[in-house]
């Protein structure tokens, strides 16, 4: 592939990237790592969102899963459910596509710093986290424990599964649910319920583990930041659980998703309740969230 570095353009003028590995992650997810033909898109940061096109086919909304600290290289893991992401999931190496992008508001990792970080993903989800998960995990000292839970249908449905255990080995506390185990359940050492089902023990122990050092220190308890993403209510229940366990609202973000057309806060195609979500989100925070996934429908 011929490679002209140009400047960075503005985010919402489409630019050629075209595809420089593949990765099959499960049935039915591929990961693209994506490199720029002709221009560049500017610095991103984890949490952000690019719009890929695939000429005659479509544009979707997709996050950037690769760590920001590579701001040429792109990868995006895509699970295939219509026309667009079908087509993106089969593209192979030297395939070109259109990216406009940085968009939406990234994670917002500074105010995790000095505390415990807990990364709560369901299915999919794990992909917009990954970026903020390497940050953490690079800058380690900057935070506390670090604990990722992961929940997924099946153990074949575990996105990242490697990198996930690579991560184990390093120390950060990962733990694995699954739905149902599966035909070879005796190859699964991982948990089985629901991703909320690890909550208390991996994160209540956390809260714990910062009061017995303050005891009586009610604001010891906001140390704890969390990280979601996953389907609606899969999110709503965590938040719910996370708040029982005394985490202050502004803590807890999440990342939403939505049907989304034009990414810069014109279209209203993405709009939940007072939110739009390309310019408002796609994280937000539970307190900025309030009911408005419980008072909305997709
Ligand atoms: C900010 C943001 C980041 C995203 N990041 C990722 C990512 O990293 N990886 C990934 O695989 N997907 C991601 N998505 C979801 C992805 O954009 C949709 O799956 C995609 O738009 C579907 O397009 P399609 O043409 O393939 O399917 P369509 O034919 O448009 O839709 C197929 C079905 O999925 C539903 N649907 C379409 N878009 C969405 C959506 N945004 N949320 C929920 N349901 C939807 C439709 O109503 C329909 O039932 C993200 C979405 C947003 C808004």
């Amino acid at each position: 592939m011929t490679v002209t570095m140009r400047p960075a353009r503005a985010p919402d003028i489409p630019i050629s990237y075209g595809v420089l590995e593949r990765s099959d992650e499960t049935h039915d997810v591929a990961t693209l790592r994506t490199y720029p033909v002709a221009g560049r898109l500017p610095s991103f940061a984890p949490g952000q969102f690019s719009m890929i096109g695939i000429a005659g086919v479509g544009e979707v909304p997709i996050s950037i899963s690769s760590p920001a600290d590579d701001d040429t290289a792109h990868s995006y893991t895509i699970r295939a459910i219509g026309a667009v992401t079908q087509r993106l999931v089969r593209a192979g190496v030297g395939d070109v596509v259109t990216v406009r992008g940085p968009f939406g508001r990234p994670w917002d990792m500074a105010s995790a710093e000095g505390g415990d970080v807990a990364f709560i993903a369901g299915g999919i989800g794990i992909a917009p986290l990954r970026a903020a998960i390497e940050e953490v995990v690079r800058d380690r000292q900057r935070y506390g424990r670090i604990i990722v839970l992961v929940g997924a249908t099946t153990p074949d449905n575990v996105v990242f599964r490697p990198w996930l255990e690579s991560l184990r080995q390093t120390g950060v506390d990962v733990r694995l649910t699954v739905d149902r185990p599966g035909p070879d359940a005796s190859s699964w050492f991982g948990n089985v319920g629901l991703v909320t089902e690890l909550i208390v023990d991996a994160v209540g122990s956390v809260s714990r583990v910062v009061q017995d050092d303050n005891p009586g220190d009610e604001a010891t308890r906001d140390r704890l930041s969390a990280f979601l993403c996953g389907p609606d209510a899969m999110m709503m229940a965590t938040v719910v659980e996370l708040e029982q366990l005394g985490v202050d609202p502004d803590h807890i973000q999440l990342t939403l998703e939505r049907n989304m057309q034009c990414a810069i806060g014109t279209c209203g195609h993405c709009q939940l309740g007072g939110l739009l979500i390309c310019r408002d989100g796609p994280v937000v925070t539970a307190t900025q969230l309030g009911d408005a996934l419980t008072t909305s429908e997709l």
